[in-house]
């Protein structure tokens, strides 16, 4: 059975270059890049050539690039890292509810040590006001950290304007951009951040990889000791295949993003038309224009996304739920549920998310099962459908 992959957010193919780039270096040129000898200095250069691009991609210096295993890692370093090195000149922390896993339990954890965090809202749309920014802001306030683009719905916050207002009140910004570096632009300049996480498996690249980037002169605290790796902020042999795999993938999609951004946004609203067309009862979630190209959430009212999803599997078609199943009880996501989509319809969520290989055949396909399994789980579903069409 054929796949339908349309996943992207959860994880990509590694593309074909991306491999033969990094094959190489777990061959021939399987240097440890501390050591002296020719393997060594090949294996050097090549981190240094990955750190290159992987800088000029982002508008930043390569001394500010800084490779770790992946988004969470990126994350748990700029958020941890900054507080423990600012601790004697404040405690406070500002988040949104609506960020991944990753920063939401590394803060969490930071209040289990004694610092505060404020955790602002949302509007409907998953963008964070502003003002409701401006407002959490006090004296003690040492970091902001606010998502670029979110894994679920897709939404694109206004970082540029937040990470002005930090630079101005003398706060460090950092951004979780793990999803939307190498699908839109993303420079440290434009966008005024300090720190800035990606993750190498969301744009065809490894997995266990990423980088952080540590703006000249922001103080970190290292959290893995050892070696001088990575100018003493981040410990361990380098990961020199996936760093030359990042590097390779950030690369390819860098060079194509406005061809592969336009394809993926046609197909998506092709998706979404079809779905609000031949479907009752649905709702599309995220903002309507500032979104990932390839993003579509929606809920379906009167069935559980699990069920979706599960059925979607049985047809080869991979797509993934927003709510998360744990102990038995089902959850709600907590980024619907911060949008105050309520409870009952937030079950009902799926997250299609497009990629580069996605064609009109595999959406008019998924057009084709989908009314279906919906219809049929929907005949045996105990919640009826509410009055009127329930479109949004
Ligand atoms: N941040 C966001 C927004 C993500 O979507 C993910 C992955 O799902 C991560 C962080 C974690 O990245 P990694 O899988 O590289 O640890």
């Amino acid at each position: 059975m054929r796949t339908v992959y349309l996943d992207h957010s959860a994880t990509t193919p590694v593309h074909p270059r991306v491999l033969e780039a990094m094959l190489p270096y777990y061959q021939g040129e399987y240097g440890n890049a501390s050591s002296l000898h020719r393997l060594g200095r090949n294996a050097r250069l090549a981190i240094d050539q990955a750190r290159e691009k992987v800088a000029g991609a982002l508008n930043a210096r390569p001394d500010d690039i800084y490779f770790t295993s992946g988004g969470t890692e990126g994350d748990n370093l700029a958020i941890k890292g900054t507080a423990y090195a600012l601790r004697d000149r404040g405690d406070h922390i500002i988040t949104s509810r609506i960020e991944h896993e990753a920063v939401l339990n590394t803060c969490r954890y930071l209040e289990k040590d004694g610092f505060k965090v404020s955790y602002l809202p949302v509007d409907r749309y998953g963008m964070v006001p502003e003002d409701a920014l401006e407002q959490a802001i006090t004296d003690r306030t040492i970091l902001i950290s606010i998502m670029h683009a979110n894994n679920e719905v897709g939404t694109i916050q206004s970082i540029a304007r937040m990470g002005a207002l930090a630079r101005e009140r003398g706060i460090a910004f950092h951004t979780d951009a793990v999803q939307s570096v190498g699908k839109i632009a993303v420079d440290v300049e434009d966008l005024q951040v300090d720190l800035l996480a990606i993750s190498g498996h969301k744009f065809y690249g490894p997995k266990g990889v990423g980088a952080l980037y540590i703006r000249r002169g922001k103080k970190i605290h290292p959290l893995v000791h050892g070696g001088h790796h990575e100018n003493w902020k981040r410990a361990g042999t380098e990961n020199v295949p996936g760093i030359v795999g990042l590097a390779a993938a950030l690369e390819i999609c860098m060079s194509e993003m406005e061809e592969t951004a336009g394809r993926e946004a046609r197909l998506r609203d092709a998706l979404q038309r079809g779905i609000q067309e031949k479907i009752e009862a649905v709702r599309i979630n995220g903002h309507p224009t500032q979104r990932l190209p390839g993003s579509l959430s929606v809920c379906f009212e009167a069935l559980e996304g699990e069920a979706l999803i599960l059925g979607l599997d049985l047809k080869g078609i991979a797509a993934s739920t927003g709510s998360a199943c744990s102990s038995g009880s089902l959850e709600p996501s907590h980024v619907l549920k911060a949008m105050d989509i309520p409870v009952e319809i937030a079950h009902g969520s799926a997250r299609f998310t497009l990629g580069r290989d996605n064609t009109q055949q595999e959406i008019d396909f998924v057009l084709e099962v989908l009314p279906d399994v919906v219809e049929r789980l929907r005949s045996m579903s105990p919640v009826g459908l509410s009055k009127g069409d329930g479109k949004t």
